[in-house]
């Protein structure tokens, strides 16, 4: 396998933390993103603990799928375990976000996986979005292995009392992930309150197969712009 260290994949790891904090999925240093080079295999993630408007294409971390580390002249983030367990547990992602957002992590707190209650949630997350149990310390390989676990073929799973990790076939579909995973969380929520009753009106199984199959079959991973 070519080995080529590429500049563009370092300058998206850069970009997508200034448009993580851009559009308020994450403060501060908190949060990491990775994406893989599907050619070399190559996985470029961001340094540990550094604000992402000071993150430089330097200190991106390359490394390979079993964490050697290749170039960067930074650390890694804490979190490459679970970065590189999702890699290597699923071939069709290309690119994984972290964050610690507030309505979705609600829901990793109380213990409660999280249904889709929009359509956009189950065309690009999946029908219901589970809990990573047990609770495991951030930064440890474990995390990473109940993360896989409730990942399953899903596009995000919630780390209880933590927050939320979600992928993508590449960044711009992972950072739409995001953003949907957040707004369903948020929606869900507030539908709770209203009416005082707590209904929330759930999709059956033939509407959930019927808009994850239109969205595979009419427009794929191809069409990008169809969520935007
Ligand atoms: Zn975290």
């Amino acid at each position: 396998m070519k080995q080529e260290i590429k500049g563009s994949y370092k300058q998206l790891i850069v970009d997508t933390g200034i448009e993580m904090v851009r559009k308020g999925i994450t403060v501060g240093t908190w949060g990491n993103i990775s994406a893989r080079d599907p050619e070399s295999g190559l996985i470029y993630i961001s340094p540990s603990g550094m604000d992402y408007s000071t993150i430089q294409p330097q200190h991106v971390v390359v490394m390979d799928s079993e964490l050697n580390i290749i170039d960067g002249a930074a650390e890694p983030s804490i979190e490459k375990h679970m970065h590189v367990a999702v890699f290597n547990a699923r071939k069709d992602v290309n690119a994984v976000i972290h964050t610690h957002p507030v309505y979705s992590t609600a829901f990793g707190v109380a213990e409660q996986n999280l249904p889709g209650v929009s359509e956009d949630f189950i065309q690009i997350v999946g029908a219901e979005i589970q809990v990573a149990t047990p609770y495991e310390l951030p930064g440890t390989e474990a995390l990473g292995e109940v993360a896989v676990k409730g990942l399953g073929t899903n596009n995000a799973v919630l780390l209880p009392g933590h927050g939320a990790l979600v992928v993508g076939a590449d960044m711009k579909m992972a950072l739409k992930v995001s953003m949907v995973l957040e707004k369903n969380a948020q929606i869900y929520i507030y539908a709770k309150m209203l009416g005082g009753d707590g209904h929330i009106r759930l999709f059956g199984q033939n509407e959930i197969d019927a808009m994850q199959e239109f969205a595979k079959n009419h427009y794929g991973q191809k069409n990008k712009d169809l969520y935007s």
